[in-house]
């Protein structure tokens, strides 16, 4: 007696031989930031008319079924009274998005016999049918197409929303199609590819805002210019007006560019981010990200139904501004530590988890109270003692434990109006140069040792301020900066004694 189950599955297999028309196109996916190539089968069989998509599909996934239904009837190519599966494989990987709909049409083309199934191998195939046919742009195209330059996938259909992003991946030949009618006559060859035009790596850094428009603040700019340096956190703190956020959007700035490797990661992040849909180009510019105090943890690390980066990804090889820091909420703080110590995102959604890169530098802005003149020279401080304390204790936590340069900053005097201000290019090319020295001693191909009286000056300081072990090793990382921005092989007295003065004691 033979088990149930196994004699309706002889007889599927039967019926399989005898009926099935199996197409199969390549269609893609993204998780996280990176691409995974995905099969998508399209099995027709007699039986009830019926359209089903298994294979972990998402909700938008399965509602591809109405518009491919429709975007079929609509460009004049019918669409088969029969049983149809389409099958997405691997099946253990998650399917998200609507950038299926195209490959799923054109694999019912081919296997209801309208197109030849050959024409679709070697293939990638991306896009969202409107119901009248025409092809919509997705998010992660980039990351797509590089999946399937990695895994020798020769050619791609792209929609035209996305022909910016598509012509940064060079290796693949890319058609870019705005129907279905198009891609089908693409295939056939009646219409010839459509190829982007390759753009050039941006060479030109254009600067958001110029630091030879910050008139004096010479400690602040001296403390922005050491946090480039050695990529360190940084506190600027004062009262409204004089001059923070400005200061902060002059950072990026004086970074040194992105490199190509950097510039294309980065570019990665913004094609899968649906809240960025400009055009994409390949930058040399560091993101600078500015989200506003209201913000939620979703919003600033990433996450929701449908996972999406955060403000701390998209500021990945970037600035992340956090202005007027003592509004945003305590827990929304408390969840961007992790991220920054890591440089990078862990979430897990529905049972599986997904990484966004998140190595950013944090500048954080703060008034010095909630009326904001405290140990301003502009005006008098009315707040309470009390209202000082919650405010001071609202600031400090793991996040500002976590911040190597704290600077005061004031309504700038009269005086230092008159002086002329450095050009942030003569300050990226120092950065530039300190970023390089720092590899070096970092790879170990080059010392730097600190000088017996420094060692003196931080055991007393140590002693004095009862420093942390982490305080301590802030300060010293800070001097280390210090020391290589000046050009010295040794961490001296005068370096240590600079980085101590930038803790303000909160
Ligand atoms: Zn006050």
């Amino acid at each position: 007696m033979v088990p149930r189950s196994h004699r309706s599955l002889s007889w599927k297999r039967k019926r399989m031989v005898t009926f099935f028309v199996i197409a199969k196109v390549h269609g893609a996916t993204v998780l996280g930031v990176e691409g995974f190539l995905i099969d998508v089968e399209v099995d027709i069989s007699r039986g009830l008319p019926g359209f089903e998509i298994v294979g972990l599909p998402d909700v938008a996934v399965r509602e591809s079924r109405q518009r491919v239904r429709a975007a079929m009837k609509n460009s004049g190519f019918g669409f088969p009274m029969q049983r149809l599966t389409v099958n997405l494989a691997p099946a253990d990987l998650r399917k998200s998005g609507p950038a299926f709909d195209l490959a799923i049409a054109l694999g019912i083309l081919a296997a209801s016999g309208t197109l030849n199934p050959d024409l679709l191998s070697g293939v990638l195939i991306l896009g969202e049918l409107s119901l009248d046919g025409s092809v919509r742009g997705v998010a992660g195209v980039l990351p797509m197409l590089m999946a399937a330059a990695e895994a020798g996938v020769p050619r791609a259909l792209v929609p035209a929303d996305n022909e910016e992003e598509a012509a940064l991946v060079d290796t693949i030949e890319v058609g870019i199609v705005k129907h279905l009618l198009d891609a089908a006559a693409m295939l056939e060859g009646r219409s010839p590819l459509v190829r982007p035009r390759p753009r050039d790596f941006d060479l030109e850094i254009e600067v958001d805002r110029d630091l030879a428009e910050v008139r004096g603040q010479f400690t602040a700019k001296r403390a922005l210019e050491i946090a480039a340096a050695g990529r360190h956190n940084l506190l600027l703190m004062g009262p409204p007006g004089c001059g923070k956020t400005l200061l902060a959007r002059c950072l990026p700035g004086i970074l040194p560019p992105l490199s190509f490797t950097e510039a294309m990661e980065v570019a990665k992040i913004y094609s899968i981010a649906k809240g960025c849909r400009a055009p994409l180009r390949l930058s040399r510019r560091r993101p600078f990200r500015s989200p506003h105090h209201s913000s939620t943890v979703a919003g600033l690390i990433g996450g929701g139904a449908n996972p999406e980066p955060g403000e701390v990804t998209l500021a990945h090889h970037g600035v992340l501004f956090l202005d007027e820091v003592g509004e945003f909420r305590r827990t929304v703080l408390d969840v961007l530590r992790q991220p920054l110590e890591d440089g990078r995102v862990s979430l897990v959604r529905h049972g599986y988890s997904i990484t966004y890169p998140a190595r950013c530098q944090l500048v954080l802005a703060a008034n010095p109270c909630p009326c904001g003149f405290f140990g301003s020279s502009a005006k008098d401080c009315l707040c309470t003692g009390g209202e000082l304390a919650s405010y001071r204790r609202r600031l400090s936590g793991p996040l500002l434990d976590r911040i190597d340069l704290q600077v005061w900053m004031d309504r700038l005097p009269a005086h230092e109006y008159d002086f002329p201000a450095e050009p942030s290019a003569a300050v990226r090319e120092r950065v530039a140069k300190a970023w390089e020295h720092l590899r070096a001693i970092e790879e170990g191909q080059l010392v730097i040792e600190i000088a017996p009286d420094a060692q003196a000056v931080l055991a007393q300081a140590v002693e004095k301020f009862k420093l942390s072990v982490r305080a301590v090793d802030r300060i010293q990382r800070v001097a280390r900066t210090i020391a290589v921005l000046a050009g010295s092989g040794r961490i001296e007295t005068r370096h240590l004694a600079e980085a101590l003065t930038y803790r303000l004691s909160l």
